[in-house]
């Protein structure tokens, strides 16, 4: 007999042919069919009387046709009048045979349902789905209508008759699906039972609030919402379970060595980061692999923080590797550890994609034998071909471009010397907190909450394109005073290719404007060694002004630099904007951004400019792009798996999260559990995430 696990095609009527169109919609077995929810709902569940009805509303209706007539005008249609004791409404079909005008002819009774529309005859419902009917005798529906996502192919009463199928299944064998939450928590948190919850919202009843359903504010909704959220966190506290169960080395605090790099620097650590480095010091001290995530508003110094933990990695003999998303970062942090690590004696090796041939093996050489103990480098470092002889501490800048798979692959670096690297995140994204523990549930958080003194906020200003020979003139003026300015190009195109174009026309405009100006040009679609050079010219104060596209957003860091142009900035969202901004202001001279955008602006972007304008605050910059962009893009989920739930919208369903975690809390450790839940909310996903 089959069960709800078993292959659609278990199902009566469904082959080959069928199977295909199903898999396009994700389903494949019949469990998939129950968790198919309806995007909304029509209301058959009552005739409307016609003369109740408005422009917009989708009803059934019923009454006697008093006229059928072709009628010519733009387009030819069939137009049916159909009366009821309560008004007059218009059918209207573009497309009609001759049997169906025969059909319904005047004086037959007619049930149709449809959206009314104001057409040229007064309420008009186009092609409604009708049948003759004998009165009122024969009842309409006795649930709400659910509408399905589909596909090409896939009718609607298709799709409807096939779930109830998979519904009666699920009535008759109720064991395969459990409701895995106890009734205890279940009752703690005032939550329906999965059951009821998959019925009510496949058929809902007509006393169900059907407002409550189509905003996803219905209990049965939110039951399932919970449930994936809590899928989603316990899979992630599952990894962190994984990694903690492996060994790590006991990293000793490095103290002498640690003396002796900040006695070089030239500022003092910020009362945040000494805290912070202190909570990194006790997980490195355990025998367990930290994971923990650091976050810190751009230029609060996340760097100095990664290289004193690294200097415990290296007192307690062994390598560190510090990744970054990109080639540009990358150089720049390597050379920052080459400029501060090799004066203590210590070896810095570099290697990213495009180091090549023998001096890639010569480096990968020198990371396998140990030579190399500290390692700066692109995702490049994730490869299989790299080993380390002992790495200790694995740091990886800017996470939100890396996810939880790399997280796990960094396992395997370890395993030369049989254990597993402490991993220490840092992002420049502040995230609210009860977002970040279910985005972030298999990490700790440390929060680098100051910046260091001396630094005056970036004053920042919103001009209409319309004034941009003015902008030119402030360049001018901020280099010839001896400092930098960026000029950041942005298209609203997906296009790399288009962006970087923009980026030259761009460029040789300025050039044009600014002869006395050195002007250089960085964009996604150069070779990064071309990057780096201009990139180190930038920094060395060979060039005044750079033209770059937001490949420049992350880390980039040359203090003398005081004045960046955002070209079209209501393009990019809030958080983006500060990152980039966050490229001034990194030294002591007063510093501007200019948000130069291009009008007309709508109001939500004139709102959202405002904003930059009035805070350079991180987390609140964050709170605000989440108001206004959802959390999807702000934590750039796509690699953590939460962008694509199936029910769960972590906007919508932010006040659940406080009962996900606690209820994550409460399970975690209950593998029968987990691995239900895990498997029913992730599938595929959970192989990914678990099984590494
Ligand atoms: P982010 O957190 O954005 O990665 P960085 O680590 O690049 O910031 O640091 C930004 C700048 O601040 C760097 O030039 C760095 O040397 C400097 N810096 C870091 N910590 C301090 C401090 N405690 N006092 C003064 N300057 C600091
Ligand atoms: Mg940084």
């Amino acid at each position: 007999m089959s069960d709800l696990s078993s292959p659609v095609t278990a199902l009566k009527g469904v082959g080959e042919a069928l199977a295909v169109k199903l898999a396009r919609l994700g389903i494949e077995r019949i469990s998939d069919l129950v968790f198919h929810l309806p995007l909304r709902y029509q209301d058959r569940t009552r005739l409307t009387p016609i003369g109740l009805l408005r422009a917009g509303h989708e009803a059934v209706v019923e009454g006697e046709v008093t006229a059928s007539d072709v009628v010519k005008g733009r387009r030819r249609s069939l137009l049916i009048r159909l009366r009821d004791g309560s008004g007059i409404l218009s059918l209207r079909f573009f497309h009609f045979s001759p049997a169906q005008q025969q059909q319904l002819r005047p004086g037959v009774t007619v049930r149709a349902f449809g959206e009314a529309r104001a057409g040229a005859t007064g309420l008009e419902i186009y092609h409604p789905e009708y049948r003759l009917s004998g009165g009122s005798e024969t009842p309409v529906e006795e649930y709400y209508t659910p509408i399905y996502p589909t596909t090409e192919g896939l009718h609607q009463t298709r799709l409807r008759a096939l779930t109830q199928q998979a519904l009666g299944i699920l009535a008759q064998t109720p064991e395969v699906l459990p409701d895995v939450i106890p009734d205890t928590l279940r009752q703690r948190f005032g939550l329906p039972g999965l059951h009821a919850s998959l019925q009510l919202l496949h058929q809902p009843p007509p006393e169900a609030d059907l407002e409550q359903l189509a905003h996803g504010h219905h209990p049965a909704t939110r039951r399932l919402a919970l449930e994936e959220l809590l899928a989603h966190q316990l899979s992630l506290r599952e990894v962190r379970l994984r990694i903690q169960a492996d060994g790590a080395p006991e990293l000793p605090s490095g103290r002498n060595l640690q003396t002796r790099f900040l006695a070089q620097l030239p500022f003092a650590l910020t009362g945040a980061q000494r805290r912070v480095l202190e909570e990194i010091a006790l997980d490195l001290a355990r025998p367990a692999p930290m994971l923990r995530l650091v976050q810190g508003d751009v230029g609060s110094g996340k760097t100095v923080v990664a290289a004193m933990a690294a200097l415990s990695a290296l007192a307690g003999n062994c390598q560190a590797a510090m990744m970054a998303p990109t080639e540009i970062l990358a150089e720049q942090h390597y050379r920052a550890f080459k400029a501060w690590f090799e004066p203590l004696g210590i070896e810095v090796a570099w290697l990213a994609g495009k180091l090549k041939g023998k001096a890639r093996l010569d480096t990968k050489a020198a990371i396998a034998d140990g030579r190399a103990r500290m390692v700066v480098g692109t995702h490049a470092l994730f490869q299989a071909d790299v080993h380390f002889q002992c790495l200790g501490l694995a740091i990886i800048d800017e996470q939100h471009r890396f996810g939880v798979h790399q997280r796990l692959a960094l396992r395997e670096k370890g395993e030369a010397g049989g254990l597993t690297p402490h991993q220490l995140i840092m992002t420049a994204t502040p995230i609210p907190r009860t977002l970040a523990m279910s985005a972030y549930a298999d990490l700790d958080v440390s929060v680098i909450d100051e910046l260091p003194p001396g630094r005056t906020p970036v004053k920042t200003v919103v001009v209409s394109d319309e004034r941009r020979p003015e902008v030119v003139e402030r360049i001018r003026n901020a280099c010839s005073d001896g400092r930098q300015a960026y000029w950041v190009c942005t298209l609203i195109e997906e296009s790399e290719a288009l962006q970087c174009q923009a980026a030259e026309v761009t460029r040789d405009e300025l050039t044009q404007a600014l002869p006395e100006l050195a002007v250089g040009l960085v964009h996604g679609r150069m070779k990064s060694s071309e990057k780096a050079e201009v990139m180190t010219a930038f920094k060395a104060g060979e060039l005044d002004l750079l033209v770059a596209t937001t490949v420049i957003e992350v880390g980039v860091d040359v203090p003398n630099a005081s004045l960046m142009i955002i070209e079209n900035p209501e393009r990019l969202g809030l958080s983006q904007l500060h990152q980039l901004r966050g490229r001034v202001g990194r030294g002591s001279t007063e510093s501007f951004c200019v948000l130069l955008y291009h009008p007309p602006l709508s109001k939500s972007s004139r709102q959202r400019l405002a904003v930059m304008r009035e805070t350079t605050d991180g987390f609140r910059i964050a709170e605000k792009d989440l108001e206004i962009r959802g959390p999807g893009e702000v934590l750039g989920t796509r690699q953590t798996g939460l962008a694509q739930m199936k029910i769960a919208d972590l906007e919508r369903d932010a006040d659940l999260l406080e009962r996900v975690t606690a209820l994550a809390q409460a399970l975690q450790g209950d593998t029968d559990v987990t691995t239900v839940l895990v498997r029913r909310w992730l599938g595929e996903a959970a192989g990914r995430y678990g099984q590494v």
